[in-house]
Formats: C-alpha cells, sequence, structure tokens
C-alpha cells in the first residue's frame, strides 16, 4: 500500500497537523513537533499528547504513516565538541517528542563538516550521534536523509548513507527516507521510467529497501547534479510527471510514508489525488 500526504503545520498543536493531513486526503503526513528554528521547544504537556493520540486514532492513521522531522539547526556531525554536544541534546529531545507521541520514525538530514573534518570522520560523528540518541529511547527509528549536497552537508551519495548504517549498532532502529528533489540534485536521474528504476537499482545495490523507511515527493527547480536544493510542484520542474509517475507503480516502494514538501500547499490536494491515482488507488479517500 502507498501512504501518500504532505508535510503539514501543526501550528496550535500536534493534534490539528492530524486534522489537516486528514482534511486533504493524505494517508500519510509529516509534522515538526517543536518550532524547527529553534533549539529548545517547550514539553509536550499530557494534554497535547493526549489529544495527538486522540486525533491520530478519530483519523485513522497508525504510526506507519507518520514520518516526523527534526530541527533544522540540529548538526550531528559537527566538527566542534560544543556543537555537537548541543546538537545531540536537541535530537535526543526530538527522539523523546516522538515517543511521548507514540511516533516510532524521525527523519533528519545528516549533517555538514563544515570544511573542517574530513567526509569519514562526519559520518563516523553521525553514526556516534545515532547510537547516542537510540540507547536512550526505545521504539523510534532514526531515519536519515539523502540530501542535495548543498555546501557542506553530507548524506548526497547513497554510499554515505551506507556508511553511516554500516556503524550503527541497531540496525533495526535506522533508516533512510529518499527526498527526490534531493537526489536529483545530487546527481541521481528520474526524469524517465528507465532512469527513475535504474536509480532505485542503485540504492537497492548500496542501501536496500529494508532501510527504506519514508519518501520526500518534491520537483526540482534545480537541474541534475546541481547540489541546490530547490523544491518545485509535482510536475513543473525538471524532474516532470514520468519520474514521479514510476516511482507510485515500483512495488519496491510500499508501506512508507510518502510526503510531499512542494511549494504550494493549496495544491497538496491535487497532488495527492494525482499521485493516487498513478498508483492505482481510488483519488479520494474514504474519511473516517
Ligand atoms: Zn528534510
Ligand atoms: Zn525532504
Amino acid at each position: 500500500m502507498k501512504y501518500i500526504g504532505a508535510h503539514v503545520s501543526a501550528a496550535g498543536g500536534a493534534d490539528r497537523a492530524v486534522a489537516r493531513a486528514s482534511e486533504i486526503g493524505a494517508t500519510a503526513f509529516a509534522l515538526f513537533t517543536k518550532n524547527q528554528r529553534q533549539w529548545r521547544g517547550k514539553p509536550l504537556t499530557d494534554e497535547a499528547i493526549t489529544a495527538f493520540r486522540n486525533a491520530m486514532a478519530s483519523h485513522g492513521y497508525t504510526p506507519a504513516q507518520v514520518l516526523p522531522h527534526d530541527s533544522y539547526l540540529i548538526n550531528l556531525g559537527h566538527p566542534d565538541a560544543e556543537g555537537l554536544a548541543k546538537s545531540r541534546a536537541a535530537f535526543l529531545d526530538e527522539m523523546q517528542r516522538c515517543e511521548q507521541l507514540g511516533l516510532t520514525l524521525l527523519n533528519f538530514h545528516p549533517g555538514s563538516h563544515l570544511r573542517r573534518i574530513s567526509e569519514r570522520d562526519c559520518l563516523k560523528l553521525i553514526a556516534e550521534s545515532v547510537n547516542d540518541a537510540l540507547s536512550r529511547t526505545r521504539g523510534v527509528t532514526a531515519v536519515i536523509e539523502n540530501t542535495a549536497g548543498q555546501g557542506s552537508n553530507l548524506g548526497y551519495r547513497f554510499e554515505q548513507l551506507a556508511e553511516i548504517i554500516e556503524q550503527v549498532e541497531d540496525r533495526s532502529r535506522v533508516g533512510v527516507c529518499i527526498d527526490t528533489c534531493h537526489a536529483f540534485a545530487a546527481g541521481y536521474d528520474l526524469r524517465t521510467p528507465e532512469a527513475t528504476r535504474a536509480t532505485l537499482d542503485e540504492f537497492e545495490r548500496t542501501v536496500g529497501f529494508e532501510y527504506l523507511r519514508g519518501m520526500h515527493l518534491n520537483d526540482a527547480k534545480s537541474t541534475l547534479g546541481s547540489r541546490l536544493d530547490r523544491h518545485h510542484r509535482l510536475g513543473q520542474g525538471h524532474i516532470g510527471s514520468d519520474g514521479f509517475a514510476t516511482l507510485m507503480q515500483d512495488e519496491r516502494l510500499g508501506n512508507i510514508p510518502m510526503i510531499l514538501e512542494t511549494i504550494e500547499p493549496a495544491l497538496w490536494p491535487r497532488e495527492i489525488a494525482w499521485l493516487r491515482s498513478q498508483a492505482g488507488l481510488s483519488s479520494t479517500v474514504s474519511t473516517s
């Protein structure tokens, strides 16, 4: 089954994100569990946790359909001890918030070497950061998102994702999220059915689908291999409709949240309906 949705706003509380996802016909959604541009969020109250859990139940979502995203400030491969410690504390807090909400996945960007340490050392720090967070939480999988490779961001090659996973102790709780715009900007072609299947084959060889725990479905304003992270509306960017139609038809991609982070939230209901039709699903979801 393809779970298809978008990264919805959690303004007013995480329970509001569930309602917003349901309103746009999403069978999956992403959210920030705190302000993504701040280091510290207010602790979740018991009321907020109960409201979220009730909303999940009443709108019929399971944790497997939800892919929370962590703060943009966190750099789990930070070259400085102080920056690393601050990032690790914030990441642990994010993992614990997921635990409290009963969620099982947390999507994060691997990290940046800031041109001060080698790629290999940075990937090792990221893996150690993941080990640290996993050892202090239960039931939440750390989901590494591939990047466009802008600046000194790592994780733009599938091999780099594999290198992090290799150094994680509990591999049952580490996974990967492929962002199509990031992959394309990093040089993985998704413009034709053949190119898209070849990219998936390469992922299968280097990382393996057993680690694929989510996808971000974004077209790209940036060009192939440009290393620029610029999302676009589905079908309007340099990837184009064929790539997304192929992804919807590929049987290797199933039972994971597939999340739009496209630039016009008003278009999400239409984009979701189109993706559903490509996957052979009815264009509307029966709402409960
Ligand atoms: Zn992201
Ligand atoms: Zn993304």
